[in-house]
């Protein structure tokens, strides 16, 4: 969307909302509510996605199986819980851009990223390497660290972290390519979020993957900030792995179950070392109890326990409305959400605020990380006031998501004027 056509009023922002296709799914999802009774303007759900008001619907029958079947639940549930995770498969695949056999809602997003490394990390003589970004999320970087000492090596030795450039904040597809190509030999993983969750940031998955591949290196990505958010196109971009995390634009409640995906040419490799458990035997003969394990086709192999089933039921809730609505009709009004986001905070002319995410839509998804220069905390704590769930990073950065499933061109507005006024008063 041209920024020329974006105006900077009320009155635009409902006609905005008016034409909007997708404006109904705003009355399927709860929001948070003020003392005043008015709903707060929701802008957090890459930290933390709202409950869809069907949720509580599938939640309640899996308590009634339990209730009335006890043990019985696993196969006569109106949704058995043998078969339940099989369940999400399609429609998760479909979010993620990828096949059904590469696909699997299980654990969670740090477990899953430890599953993976013992997989796909694995080094041996010269190649030892871990590239990651230098502002990963801080569980991202525990994990590579502990699977680095796990193998008897040092985090001195073997994590890369690539920083921006010196008076930047995000870092350059080019620098990241070219650390892979000058550098890949050594490494034997390169581990990336694919949308930064400081920055909001979005990578090329498909270059990156493919110079990591021209060079023996393994690649992966952590997805929390990019599942449900962008389109992934995980089976095209022909990265190993991939894991992510079902709670931020997945809108499936606290710490639920996460995701994973391991591309189809590993779906048949008996070879490859892994952690396992009962859940990744195949389903044929799981319940005999005595055979040596064998690996289910594709990343269900990766399974370990039969699955939460109340946490699941409500990714498979949430599951329904992106399967109903489909990525391509959410990215679309997340490009002009967002635009008009940028495109109003750009006519602050304060040059005190820095967005600090880029400029380019096909750079970045729903978030917008907002730098405050010469303030504190004060400011966030004064938009929070005046009825803003947004997200403070220390020192200075403000971010703001506008989810296009249940956000409206509204909120965005109110946003706005809640942070000019905020502004005006500091
Ligand atoms: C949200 C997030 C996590 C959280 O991990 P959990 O295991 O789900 O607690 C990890 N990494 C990134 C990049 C995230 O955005």
């Amino acid at each position: 969307m041209l920024v020329k056509e974006f105006q900077n009023n009320l009155a635009y922002a409902r006609q905005m909302d008016e034409k909007d296709e997708l404006k109904k799914y705003r009355s399927q999802f709860h929001l948070p509510v003020q003392k005043s009774g008015e709903p707060f303007v929701y802008l957090c759900g890459n930290s933390l996605g709202l409950q869809p008001k069907a949720t509580e619907a599938m939640l309640q029958q899996e308590l009634l199986d339990w209730k009335n079947l006890g043990v019985e639940g696993h196969f006569e549930a109106k949704n058995p819980w043998m078969p339940y995770h099989g369940f999400l498969t399609r429609a998760m695949a479909k979010v993620v851009g990828a096949k059904p056999i590469e696909v699997v809602v299980m654990n969670t997003l740090t477990v899953n990223l430890h599953l993976m490394m013992v997989s796909f990390y694995r080094p041996e003589s010269k190649r030892k390497k871990i590239l990651i970004e230098a502002d990963a999320f801080p569980s991202d970087k525990y994990a590579v660290e502990s699977q680095i000492k796990f193998h008897g090596l040092s985090s001195k030795e073997c994590l890369i972290e690539l920083k921006a450039r010196e008076g930047e904040t995000c870092l350059r597809e080019e620098d990241i390519l070219d650390a892979i190509d000058t550098q890949g030999e050594d490494i034997a993983l390169v581990l990336l979020g694919n949308t930064n969750y400081y920055t909001g940031q979005y990578f090329n998955m498909k270059k990156i993957t493919e110079h990591g591949h021209a060079k023996g290196c393994k690649v992966g990505f952590d997805c929390a900030h990019g599942a449900g958010n962008v389109p992934l196109n995980l089976h095209d971009s022909g990265c190993d792995f991939a894991v992510w995390c079902n709670y931020k634009y997945l809108n499936s409640g606290p710490g639920s179950t996460g995701g994973a995906f391991v591309h189809e040419r590993h779906a048949n490799n008996k070879d490859l070392p892994r952690f396992t458990g009962w859940w990744g035997h195949i389903k044929e003969t799981r319940f005999k109890m005595r055979d040596a394990f064998e690996p289910s086709p594709g990343v269900e192999a990766w399974q370990l326990s039969n699955p939460p089933i109340l946490a699941m039921a409500a990714v498979w809730s949430s599951l329904k409305i992106f399967e109903e609505i489909g990525m391509e009709k959410l990215r679309k009004k997340a490009i002009s959400l967002t635009g008009y986001l940028e495109y109003l905070v750009n006519t602050l002319g304060n040059n005190a605020i820095h967005i600090v995410t880029s400029s380019d839509p096909n750079q970045r998804g729903s978030q917008l990380s907002i730098q405050v220069k010469n303030t504190d905390r004060k400011i966030f704590d004064q938009i929070t006031e005046n009825g803003v769930i947004a997200d403070w990073r220390e020192p200075d950065v403000i971010r703001v998501a506008p989810v296009p499933m249940y956000n409206s061109y509204e909120d965005v507005f109110k946003f706005y004027t809640i942070l000019k006024t905020a502004l005006q008063a500091n």
